[in-house]
């Protein structure tokens, strides 16, 4: 058996080749599928409704696959209610963050993707701390659980109906575990998340980026962009030196045109660096002609880095450039900001002690 396979992280016809292998008919899959990625059931295997007495020894039994058995290490809320961050403890004790936002309705998890990132973007809490490893396909699926399994406790009849894989990591840097877990939480035998609900952020892996136009799904892809010219995104973002800028737009390009699909592009706005009207106008020209909608994010300070956020004014300035530009914006409340909720910011509070 594949020593990272867990339970959460089992598709559909992977239960039935492993229920197959293991002796139980695999006509099983649908009630245990629907135990794991419905129910919930977690490390709970006993309370799992709907399973004959054999499938529920198997299930309990040492030959099964295990459970992805995260735990919860740290909670924050927010003042404003609207967001509470999860702090979560894999099996061998890495930690990884999770975030739960917005409101009834609309209710959006925020996933990693990775422990730590490689990427090393000096503004970034997790770009920060480096690389430890990938995470499973199980341990992506058993954090949106954490946050649905939350929010069925704290606001009875709502449900998850948005994924952003925007939490610690580079999604598109660990590729095959992250589509499997997208796989399962848009299975509408289990959450059943709308693909066009769930949101891809890269900072610009390109083979990635080339791979998830071919992908049979139709996901929503986000690009953090951060700089106009090669030379300032460059001192932000160290992996634009291998994939320049005039690279990664012709693979959103290609991106939009493939899927038909309009591409999201974060720019995190850092006083003095990059948030000038000269700054505006060029993103606006770097996108000319793309189906592309920008979501400013005003910087959440960080221990590793000496930038801070504009004022609000020059926020609301910088929007209305790109806006006359004819470049739809859509600046991002800092909700997160009193609870770390920038990636990697709870952790990093933890690990300073
Ligand atoms: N690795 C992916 C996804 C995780 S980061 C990516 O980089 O896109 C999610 C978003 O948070 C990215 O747009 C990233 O640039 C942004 N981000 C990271 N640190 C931040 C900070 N300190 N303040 C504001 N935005 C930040
Ligand atoms: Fe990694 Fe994204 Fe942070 Fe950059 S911004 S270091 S890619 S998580």
């Amino acid at each position: 058996m594949n020593t990272q396979q867990t339970l959460e992280g089992l598709s559909y016809s992977a239960l039935e080749s492993v229920l197959e292998t293991a002796g139980v008919n695999p006509v099983h899959a649908k009630p245990v599928f629907s135990a794991v990625q419905r129910q919930l059931v977690g490390d709970d295997l006993d309370t799992a409704e709907g399973l004959l007495p054999p499938v529920q020894r198997w299930l309990s039994s040492e030959r099964a696959v295990p459970t992805a058995g995260i735990q919860l290490v740290d909670e924050t809320p927010s003042a404003d209610g609207f967001t509470r961050k999860y702090l979560l403890r894999m099996e061998d004790g890495a930690e990884v963050e999770s975030v739960q936002m917005g409101f009834p309705g609309r209710f959006t998890a925020c996933l990693s993707s990775q422990v730590g990132c490689a990427m090393g973007c000096v503004f970034c809490a997790t770009g920060q701390m480096g690389f430890s490893r990938n995470l499973t396909a199980g341990e992506m699926v058993a954090q949106a659980h954490h946050v649905e399994r939350e929010l069925r406790r704290t606001n009875p009849g709502e449900r998850l109906r948005n994924i952003v894989m925007m939490g610690m990591g580079e999604p598109l840097h660990n590729f095959e575990p992250t589509m499997e877990a997208l796989g399962i939480l848009t299975d509408n035998r289990g959450l059943n998340i709308g693909p066009a609900r769930v949101a891809i952020s890269t900072v610009g892996y390109i083979p990635g980026i080339q791979q998830l136009a071919r992908h049979p799904k139709r996901y929503s892809l986000a690009v953090s962009l951060h700089g106009a010219s090669d030379e300032e995104r460059g001192k932000l973002i160290p992996i634009n030196k291998r994939w320049p800028l005039s690279e990664l737009i012709e693979a959103c390009r290609e991106y939009s045109a493939i899927k038909r699909a309009r591409v999201f592009f974060a720019w995190t706005l850092i006083r003095g660096v990059n948030d000038s009207d000269d700054h505006a106008r060029r993103l606006a020209e770097l996108l000319k002609g793309m189906d592309a909608h920008v979501n400013l994010i005003p910087l959440n300070a960080t221990e590793g880095f000496d930038g801070q956020a504009p004022d609000e004014s020059r926020v609301r300035a910088f929007q209305q450039m790109i806006q006359d530009a004819g470049l739809p914006s859509t600046v991002r409340q800092r909700r997160g900001i009193d609870v770390n909720a920038g990636c990697g910011q709870l952790k990093a509070k933890r690990v300073r002690g």
